[in-house]
């Protein structure tokens, strides 16, 4: 084969390979450093091209350093690039010394004294120079995770650093001979082989070095995601989309249904009964398919044991080999909602009489009104006061009071419907909502309390004489008085004033509301 077509050769091989290094650098998440290996492989490439024009005609020399300085900047960036990949920054200013000694020198030797063995001496020179930099650096900086391939391309950096000196050492001792190494000779087919043989191998081996760090990363990606899933304290589940069939369970799994892994895995969540309420499951992916997400959804889960349990769920849409699945982490939230209902109700309640408070019965009143505002629907209200209970206090004592207190809540209970709402106002006076009630049906209803307390004394007492209550009581019709709460309230309770003045003991339905 002739100069000629072995240099294009070469050259075209060296198109491919930085064409090889441009694709990986698209395909991948463009690794530091991988645009200029195909930079510098491309300017190896133009750099042969370049020296198929080389001669003794002014065109041919000027090819001559043209030739050198590109391929040696082609070299440089490979190494730049090395350094980069490894996240080190470079020294320019011995990487532009060396380039510029070397057209300096190249140039010499082509204008001034044209003499081939000293140029191809000096550019073999800082080839080898440049391939043991890049072992260096390889050695240096490379990382465990990229060990492999960084071993393999140290090798081929200093084999070829060997050649390129002792190709070196050859020119330099046939510095006076004009044709240096032009002619077809063992030591020129070397150089080439070596080059062509150099340049495939460290593509090859640039890339198994991406390709390696990119492994390492998604393994430690793969790892994490994996630790994320086992250790969550929640109860983790991987679930295909279509057909609810468990993949996988974290040992959450298993503390919060019951069921070990290998119960699970493998059967969906609908036939082991795992939703207490399935159409919950429905609700859930029907929100799941727009958006890819649902959070803190509250379910029922029903255990092994089947017990239930309240949870709340986030679910996100995840594609696994090509098939949508659904992963889930579901928390016992049961505790907490009975924390949340018992704060609820200590906030509702007063603590000893266990009716509402008078914040909780005003805003049942607020929601009452309304309510019958709306419907238009009667709605009663009335005012409970106990007779002398200051008396109660001072002649049997507090602790008397107290029961006394709990007997009127215990009795007005009774008498009432669930739908209506006993409330202390505070001290002895009580509230009652008769929502869907007139003034006459109210009035019954609290003369009724009245009869019953008369007829049933303050039990568990133990006091000479039997301790019965009465009350007074004003009721005012809210439709008929009253625009507002307040003035509803205001009615019953002028009522029960009179109710007071007229020797206590006794119901009395407010003025206006009867009138109204
Ligand atoms: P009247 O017939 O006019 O209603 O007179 P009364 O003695 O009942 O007077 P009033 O309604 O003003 O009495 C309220 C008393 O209730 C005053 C307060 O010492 C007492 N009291 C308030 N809260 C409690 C409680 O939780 N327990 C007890 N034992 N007494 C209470
Ligand atoms: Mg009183």
């Amino acid at each position: 084969m002739d100069v000629g077509t072995t240099v294009i050769l070469v050259a075209l091989v060296n198109v491919a390979l930085a064409l090889a290094l441009l694709i990986q650098a698209r395909l991948n998440v463009r690794p530091p450093g991988m645009r200029l290996w195909a930079a510098g492989q491309s300017l190896i490439a133009a750099g042969l091209i370049i020296s198929a024009f080389r001669g003794t005609s002014l065109t041919g020399k000027i090819a001559i350093p043209v030739w050198q300085t590109t391929t040696i900047t082609g070299f440089v960036l490979l190494y730049v690039g090395i350094l980069r990949f490894f996240g080190r920054r470079e020294r320019w200013a011995p990487l532009i010394t060396l380039m510029a000694a070397l057209t300096l020198w190249s140039c010499f030797f082509t204008f001034v004294v044209f003499l081939v063995p000293p140029r191809g001496a000096a550019i073999y020179a800082c080839a080898a120079a440049l391939m043991i930099a890049c072992a260096r650096a390889v050695h240096r900086f490379a990382d465990p995770a990229v060990r492999a391939s960084a071993g393999f391309l140290r090798s081929v950096f200093a084999a070829l650093a060997a050649i390129y000196l002792l190709l070196a050492f050859v020119q330099g001792a046939r510095w006076d001979s004009p044709q240096g190494m032009f002619a077809n000779s063992p030591i020129y087919t070397t150089a080439y082989v070596a080059t062509v043989c150099g340049t495939v191998l460290w593509v090859v081996g640039l890339i198994s070095m991406v390709n390696e760090r990119l492994q390492a990363r998604i393994s430690a990606q793969a790892e994490t995601m994996t630790r994320i899933f086992e250790t969550s304290p929640d109860c983790a589940i991987i679930s295909r989309l279509a057909d609810g069939v468990i993949i996988n369970v974290n040992e959450g799994f298993t503390r919060l249904t019951g069921y070990r892994r290998e119960e699970a895995v493998g059967r969906s969540s609908l036939e082991m009964g795992l939703w207490a309420v399935p159409a919950e499951r429905k609700r859930l992916l029907a929100q799941l398919r727009p958006t890819g997400v649902s959070e803190n959804v509250p379910v029922v889960l029903r255990r092994k044991d089947g017990s239930t349990l309240e949870c709340v769920l986030s679910a996100s849409a995840l594609t696994l080999e090509g098939t949508p699945h659904v992963i889930s982490l579901t928390r016992d939230v049961t505790e907490q909602r009975a924390l949340e209902a018992r704060l609820t109700h200590d906030a509702e309640t007063d603590a000893l009489t266990g009716v509402a408070n008078r914040r909780h019965f005003l805003s049942q009143a607020e929601r009452e009104i309304t309510r019958a505002a709306r419907a238009r629907r009667e709605l009663c209200v009335a005012v409970i006061d106990i007779d002398g209970f200051k008396q109660i206090n001072d002649v049997s004592g507090h602790a008397a009071g107290d029961a006394a207190l709990v007997h009127f809540a215990d009795v007005a209970q009774r008498c009432t419907r669930d739908v209506d709402t006993l409330g202390r106002l505070g001290g002895d006076e009580f509230g009652l909502l008769l929502p869907n009630t007139g003034t006459e049906e109210a009035y019954t209803v609290v003369e009724r309390i009245r009869q019953d307390l008369l007829a049933e004394p303050v039990p568990q007492l133990e006091l000479d004489t039997p301790l019965v209550i009465t009350i007074s009581a004003g009721v005012a019709d809210f439709r008929a008085s009253a625009e507002s709460l307040r003035d509803a309230i205001a009615h019953a309770d002028s009522a029960l004033y009179e109710a007071k003045a007229h020797g206590r003991n006794r119901t009395i339905v407010a003025r206006v509301a009867a009138n109204g």
